[in-house]
């Protein structure tokens, strides 16, 4: 049985605004499902109307099995942690994680049982006594935290309750609620607007753009099989590169030709391109999938490790694409590099020492077993 189960979920505001639209999305039983997109996707309108604080103009929501679109929000078995939690200012910790068991009438020994227990999982023991003011930022919401794990509700609701710390905070927060879910169970729906927070959190990541659902998967097909060209430009970092180009059919192979502009016709094709730039053999196995495209225009993305001066897998790489270096950006364990063929940028992951300069012309090469292609009207991924 699922422990979350959203069918066609809308919200339509006031106005006639939609900011969630025919959502329908499981969570597993046990499973950390990530909702992320961009900001003012519907992310916490979704999380408001799962908790019950928000009706939905349509659609239902299924928690643990029961339809609980008529429950109130106290009865529907959640607890939500948000981005600005706020504790209780004149109780200590200890106070904080009770509150809400003593509005539920839960009796003492079983309240000083489980806040012990939840300090003792989350390590906030020795601050069991102290009131929130003299907390930390991170220590605020391992609080929070605790205030919901304290309550063991059936499901999870994390509203970005990291994006207040700084990043070394953040992360070490991430593998504390990798941890707590794996010694827990429990379902979990998390929202963040962050794809890396996504990535290393998720084992499934639902992806959301203007309130809809366009891919859900685990982070690596996500990473090597997005649905479209939004999903694949989200996750990743550095984003995904795109080219404009063409597919052209020579001797019975294919080609994709770059160009610089393309302009659409009413009928879709392209009526008008410019200035080749690069041309690349495509692959045998994308024949099938790319002759429709032929004579016609085609969206080539190329992820940053599988394009540059000396991508990692020279085996498969066909060199040849004129550029010129426009930044370098050292990072230690790797090098950023940003490139311009004369008409469109690009940036290539590289290792660290690339020996590359500003302004210095280079020969990229494209690992030609990684390339994805993209429907430019429709923006979905070919195949
Ligand atoms: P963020 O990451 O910035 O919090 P989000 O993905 O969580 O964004 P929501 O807060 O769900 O997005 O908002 C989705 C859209 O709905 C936004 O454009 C927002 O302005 C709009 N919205 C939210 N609440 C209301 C409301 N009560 N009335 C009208 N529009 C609203």
């Amino acid at each position: 049985m699922a422990a979350l189960k959203l069918d066609n979920l809308t919200k339509q505001f006031p106005g006639g605004f939609r900011a969630v639209d025919g959502l329908s999305l499981e969570v597993a039983d046990g499973e950390l499902m990530v909702l992320v997109g961009p900001s003012g996707c519907g992310k916490t309108t979704t999380l408001r109307m799962i908790a019950g604080l928000e009706r939905p103009t349509a659609g239902s929501v299924c928690i643990a099995g029961r339809n609980v679109d008529d429950l109130a929000p106290k009865d529907r078995d959640v607890a939500m942690v948000f981005q600005n939690h706020v504790l209780y200012p004149h109780l200590n910790v200890a106070g904080n994680l009770a509150f809400g068991l003593k509005l539920r009438r839960t009796n003492k020994d079983e309240i000083r049982r489980r806040v012990r227990e939840v300090a003792d999982v989350l390590g906030i023991e020795e601050l069991l006594h102290r009131r929130p003011g003299q907390l930390s930022g991170g220590e605020v919401q391992r609080v929070a935290l605790g205030r919901a794990i304290v309550r063991r509700p059936g499901l999870f609701l994390f509203d970005e309750p990291l994006s207040n710390l700084d990043a070394g905070l953040r992360s070490q927060m991430r593998r504390e609620i990798r941890r707590l879910h794996a010694r827990l169970g429990t379902a979990m729906a998390y929202v963040t607007h962050d794809q890396t927070e996504a990535m290393t959190l998720g084992q499934r990541i639902a992806v959301l753009c203007d309130g809809r659902l366009q891919q859900v998967a685990d982070p690596a097909t996500l990473y090597a099989r997005p649905a479209n060209r939004f999903v694949a430009s989200l996750i990743g970092s550095p984003a995904m590169n795109f080219f404009d180009g063409w597919v052209e059919r020579h001797e019975g192979k294919l080609s994709f030709a770059s160009v610089a502009t393309v302009s659409f016709a009413a009928d879709g094709t392209a009526s008008q391109r410019q200035a080749e730039r690069f041309r690349l053999p495509i692959p045998a196995e994308w024949t099938s999938r790319l002759e429709p495209y032929i004579d016609r225009p085609v969206t080539l993305g190329v992820r940053p490790e599988h394009i540059g001066p000396s991508p990692a897998e020279p085996s498969v790489v066909i060199p040849r694409i004129p550029a010129v270096v426009e930044v370098v950006e050292p990072l230690g364990a790797e090098t950023y590099v940003h490139l311009n063929t004369g008409s469109q940028s690009f940036v290539s992951r590289m290792g660290p020492g690339c020996g590359l300069t500003v302004g210095e012309q280079v020969e990229t090469a494209v690992a030609v077993a990684h390339l994805h292609f993209f429907d430019p009207q429709t923006e979905q991924t070919v195949g």
